[in-house]
């Protein structure tokens, strides 16, 4: 499976943190519907105050796995813990790596073992030269499939959750083969600021979008503020497709 061969964006959608069964299934039929291409989920959550939910673990996995099969989906999720790699690779097509585990090399190493596709977030205050010497723990274990995903950078702006370094993108793209992604719900923290950068991103070159989408985003336990509604992401989906039909052969992938 190499979906980011195909001359279109692609698209990965769903809920911050699994929270049920229902809440996914929701979400999922709907971000297929809309044209998602993989589904996310996290089941565990690496969260600043640990008196805050942490993901429900095992019983989440069963559940992405299940639905992802169910609405016939890829699915993936972050992996916090070396000592999970096994058991997440058995439920998940592509595993995350989070931005708080950016410098975790001996957790890459692990995750790039698996040869699965790593989806590689930018760390909190990364550089672009960490962020790309510490893709070689993954590269240096054979595994040449790294989708990297920018998802905002800390600055001294404090009105948005983080500053979405678009920057990066075509520089990146210029220094690499890999894919490179966006995540505009943690770049922005803000589900109103979610569908411009979105266009922002599939504008200036990106890959392929990393969205969060809730079918209740008042009830999220994660990060509700910047999960988009099913009829918001079904907006950010036409809208995606007007800047890359716009842009037509000079969409470079
Ligand atoms: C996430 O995608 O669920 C997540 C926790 O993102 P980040 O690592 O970018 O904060
Ligand atoms: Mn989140």
């Amino acid at each position: 499976m190499n979906l980011f061969s195909e001359n279109k964006p692609v698209i990965i959608a769903g809920p911050c943190a699994i929270e049920n069964e229902n809440f996914l299934y929701k979400t999922a039929l709907s971000v297929k519907k809309s044209g998602a291409d993989i589904l996310r989920g996290g089941a565990f959550k690496p969260r600043t105050n640990p008196a805050n939910f942490q993901g429900l673990g095992l019983p989440a996995l069963e559940m992405l796995h299940d639905i992802g099969k169910e609405v016939n989906l890829p699915t993936v999720t972050e992996v916090i813990d070396t000592r999970d790699v096994d058991m997440v690779n058995r439920y998940v097509d592509i595993l995350q790596i989070g931005s708080r585990n950016m410098y975790n090399y001996i957790l890459i190493k692990e995750a790039a073992k698996t040869g699965k596709p790593i989806l590689f977030k930018r760390g909190l205050s990364s550089t672009l030269n960490e962020w790309l010497q510490i893709s070689e723990y993954i590269s240096n274990e054979g595994n040449m499939n790294i989708i990297f995903c920018e998802r905002g950078i800390r600055t001294f702006e404090t009105a948005t959750r983080n500053t979405l370094d678009l920057n990066i993108v075509p520089l990146l793209k210029q220094m690499i083969n890999f894919p490179v992604i966006v995540d505009p719900s943690h770049g922005t923290g803000n589900s109103s600021l979610v569908t411009p950068m979105a266009q922002a991103a599939i504008a200036c070159g990106a890959d392929g979008l990393m969205v969060e989408v809730h079918c209740e985003p008042e009830k999220a336990l994660c990060d509700g503020d910047q999960s988009l509604t099913l009829d918001e992401f079904a907006i950010l989906m036409k809208n995606v497709r007007k800047i890359y039909i716009a842009l037509g052969d000079d969409f470079i992938l």
